[in-house]
């Protein structure tokens, strides 16, 4: 059995429970790891037996050759043609993605039904299954992560006063490229000065002058897998408080990867960040979520939330990403992508950590 078709099976295990016959896959990212197929146009109908894969005719060759279950190949909405499919095998209570299905296709869908079928709603069914990399999942993760800090690391060394945001975020995306990715994993992140407080700052024309903070965050995307790193470095020696600051994030991270652990709840992590944070005094600065799951996707389950109660299960590859920002001031984040082994976590991201003035 493929990899494809065991991951079919083990989302099938769970139609019961689901209270479904058949699961209509629309998330890009599911398709993808159901099926092998990476283009734009796809939706696979699972059921407990078979893997009914649609897509349009640009994609027909590739999809004869690439992916994995029974290819169709539909001119019209694919939708359509699977309610064509669920005709003729009589199929009643047909799972839907209800968080990527459009209400236009799912009005085409309703409508498509024979007569005692119905449309059931299915949330994070394919998502949960995917929280747990397999070992070559997990290599390429590896790789992307390897990847993405190599990229950094060219870049880094060539940041000076003179240099725009938007110029870093550019060499930041060639390098990337030449070192093999496809393309980046998200919007590179790169923010000099107070605009390094607003956590997801776009680059701006903005050029260094020196003496500032500059916050750096990057993912590659490597065979379709993903990699997320931030770091915070400072353009000249840093003041004091930035340095007590940044400490105090360093120690929160660090305090975060302590609590990774096979058993541990998502949410216990992110208490772990906080807490230390607050022995600072700094936890309202603290603005987002610890971390999140990331692979065929850039964010994906678990959360790393306060109150998220998902176990965390070696094969996990989630971020550690706390950060304290001071609106007007400046920001700090601290980002490693780590894998959730059978006794802890292994940190993947080989970037050091210690306090970085260029
Ligand atoms: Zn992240
Ligand atoms: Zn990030």
């Amino acid at each position: 059995m493929t990899d494809f078709e065991q991951r079919c099976q083990s989302v099938a295990s769970h139609f019961a429970e689901n209270k479904v016959d058949v699961l209509l896959v629309a998330s890009p990212a599911n398709v993808r790891y159901l099926s092998g197929f990476d283009g734009s146009n796809g939706l696979i109908l699972l059921t407990p037996s078979e893997t009914h894969f649609f897509t349009d005719p640009r994609y027909a060759t590739a999809a004869a050759r690439y992916v994995s279950g029974k290819v169709h190949v539909a001119k019209g909405p694919l939708v359509n043609a699977a309610t064509i499919v669920i005709k003729r095998k009589k199929l009643k209570k047909i799972g839907f993605e209800a968080a990527h299905t459009s209400v236009q296709a799912s009005q085409r869908l309703k409508d498509g039904l024979p007569l005692g079928a119905s449309l059931v709603p299915v949330v994070g069914l394919v998502e949960e299954r995917r929280m747990v990399k397999s070992a070559v999942e997990i290599e390429k993760i590896r790789g992307s992560v390897r990847l993405n800090s190599e990229a950094y690391q060219r870049v880094i060394r060539r940041v000076r006063p003179g240099v725009r945001e938007l110029d870093i975020a550019a060499e930041i995306e060639y390098q990337m490229k030449m070192l093999g990715a496809e393309k980046p994993a998200f919007d590179t992140i790169v923010a000099a000065k107070d605009r390094s407080a607003l956590p997801h700052a776009h680059p701006t024309g903005y050029r260094l002058v020196g003496n500032e903070l500059l916050l750096i965050d990057m993912g590659a995307s490597l065979e379709g897998y993903s990699s997320d790193m931030t770091r915070t470095v400072h353009l000249g020696p840093p003041p004091k408080r930035i340095k007590q600051i940044y400490a105090a994030v360093l120690e929160a991270q660090l305090a975060g990867i302590d609590a990774v652990r096979p058993g541990a709840t998502a949410g216990s992590v992110d208490r772990a960040t906080r807490r230390t944070l607050k022995k600072y005094g700094m936890e309202k600065a603290f603005v987002h979520s610890t971390g999140h799951g990331l692979g065929l996707e850039i964010h994906e389950p678990p959360r790393l939330g306060k109150n998220d109660k998902t176990i965390l299960a070696p094969g996990m590859a989630i971020t550690i990403e706390p950060g304290v920002y001071l609106e007007g001031q400046g920001g700090i984040r601290i980002e490693d992508t780590v894998l959730v082994t059978s006794t802890g976590c292994e940190i993947l991201t080989p970037t050091p950590k210690e306090f970085l003035s260029i």
